[in-house]
């Protein structure tokens, strides 16, 4: 292995594991379920368009929704079978967002409609077809930000892109779905990163993970030796929390901060996670789109946690059924892991490209609101802040409504890490506050937006009436100035026919 030397971030904090129970089996497979509710909306960006109406028959793969747009991606049947309902449903989604779901109800025959896979070596195929490739498989990062792949692919375009993270650090508590998928398949992750490489064109890979993933560091090693590719180097990180974070593992990877309002292509580097590496390969290799993920079900309220694969548009009971169901007591929800997840009320939620944990914790360890405090100023929180930032400060700015302060704060380089609320000693719920704040903010400016659109076009409008106003009397004048001169030309004829009979007559007489 590479000899490597590692920085650090600011901040962070070492969170206990709590990952032994859930990979201690091997990764299962869910059983195919009588119907699944496809969420058109499992991406970063514009929602998919439906292309598929009740009662249509749909094949494993088929696209039952095309992208809106780059920023948007494909979304296929996650098995075969028969259109039902397609109608708004809540989705898994921290705002309790509803969206238009695809009902599928299960064929007994699975029928599978894959594109071709690739029937060449990768690397005699044109990248941009490759990459168009990704984008109709609705690949999209699989760590959870789920923005679409093909669109991070392109910045090949950047000369000064030189190096490809791939992200195996799954630092939060509980998720280990990424650990599992370098344990059972380092060498589908390793393939899937040399096509991504040949699609950006640049010759050097970083795969991090963190030093106590003994098992997976094993095969990913192994991986390398099998593919004895010198452009990939394996980097050991230490397991420190939010290390996963894109911004964070790049600093200690290259021990370079990207600029607050820049991204990781500004210093060269392009992050992607293990898992989106897996798809893929699984796309060139078999043709299969992106149809099912790893999803970690875990907690201390479930039977048997495990990591299982399972369609997108599962339903969260599907899963707790599989891992043996709900132990008793009450439970608390929690999509994402404990640091950064979201709480839902109900198991009839499907899963999606994003979903890469089911956490389900006993009530009693769910923070209550009415517990909080008044805050101490006792700066913990900006200690372990790893975007520098003053959360207390920001805290006070969105409580108090001040929210058009908070962009002077840098608030939007906040990345709702939780390492503030965890460390809290006034048990202030921080990060629910910065994630309103920002919604607020985007949902202002795009209500700014539009009344700039709007009283944009009232001024067009009116300069437009103006000047059809201003066209129209110039038109009149004109005919008026016309009339008078047809009538001054009339009449200067009729004066010289006047004057001429005169001297004809003065003439004649
Ligand atoms: S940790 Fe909590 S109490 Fe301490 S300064 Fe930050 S917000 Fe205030
Ligand atoms: S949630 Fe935001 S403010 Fe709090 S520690 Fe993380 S990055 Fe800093």
């Amino acid at each position: 292995m590479t000899a490597l030397t590692l920085h650090d971030f600011p901040g962070g904090l070492s969170l206990p594991p709590n990952k032994a129970q859930q990979t201690a089996q091997p990764i299962s497979t869910l059983a195919l379920p009588d119907r699944v509710w496809v969420p058109l909306l499992q991406h970063r960006g514009k929602l998919s368009r439906p292309c598929v109406k009740r009662g249509d028959k749909v094949g494993l793969g088929s696209v039952i929704g095309l992208a809106d747009g780059a920023f948007s991606a494909n979304v296929h049947a996650t098995i075969a079978g028969t259109v039902g309902r397609i109608e708004s449903r809540v989705i898994a989604h921290r705002s309790g967002l509803s969206a238009p779901c695809v009902e599928i109800l299960a064929d007994r025959e699975q029928a599978q409609d894959f594109a071709a896979p690739l029937d060449t070596d990768f690397r005699l195929v044109d990248p941009n077809i490759l990459r168009q490739r990704v984008a109709d498989a609705g690949i999209v990062g699989l760590g959870g930000a789920s923005f679409p792949t093909a669109l991070k692919l392109t910045a090949e375009a950047d000369q000064s892109l030189h190096t490809l993270v791939l992200n195996g650090a799954e630092c939060a508590p509980y998720i280990s779905c990424d650990e599992m998928l370098m344990r059972e398949r380092a060498g589908d992750i390793m393939r899937g990163a040399q096509s991504m490489l040949h699609i950006l064109q640049i010759n050097r890979c970083m795969i991090a993970l963190e030093e106590d993933k003994v098992l997976a560091i094993d095969a990913m090693q192994q991986a390398l030796e099998d593919l004895s590719d010198s452009r990939f180097t394996l980097c050991l990180v230490h397991a420190k929390y939010p290390e996963g974070g894109e911004r964070q593992l790049i600093q200690v990877l290259s021990g370079k901060e990207i600029p607050s309002d820049g991204l990781p292509v500004d210093i060269g580097y392009l992050c992607h996670n293990v898992g989106t590496a897996a798809a893929v390969f699984d796309l060139f290799a078999t043709g299969r789109p992106l149809t099912s993920r790893i999803v970690t079900v875990c907690g201390d309220g479930v039977a048997q946690p495990q990591n299982v694969i399972a369609p997108f548009g599962t339903s969260i009971q599907s899963l707790l059924d599989h891992a043996g169901g709900l132990l008793p007591g009450s439970h608390r929800l929690i999509v994402g892991g404990p640091m950064m997840g979201f709480t839902v009320d109900s198991t009839d939620v499907p899963i999606d490209k994003g979903c890469n944990c089911i956490l389900v914790m006993p009530e009693e360890n769910a923070r209550q609101l009415n517990d909080t405090m008044p805050c101490i100023r006792c700066g913990e929180c900006e200690t372990v802040c790893p975007a520098s930032l003053l959360p207390q400060q920001l805290y006070y700015h969105a409580r108090s409504s001040h929210l058009e302060r908070l962009p002077d704060f840098h608030l939007f380089d906040c990345i709702e890490c939780g390492c503030c609320d965890y460390v809290c000693p006034s048990n202030l719920p921080l990060t629910q506050y910065f994630r309103y704040a920002k919604d607020e903010l985007w949902f202002r400016s795009q209500q700014q937006a539009r009344s700039n659109q709007a009283r944009e076009r009232y001024e067009q409008r009116e300069q437009r009436l103006l000047r059809q106003q201003q066209e129209r009397d110039a038109a009149r004048a004109e005919r008026q100035q016309a009339t008078r001169d047809a009538k001054q030309k009339q009449s200067d004829i009729l004066a010289a026919v006047a004057r001429a009979k005169a001297r004809k007559k003065g003439d004649s007489s």
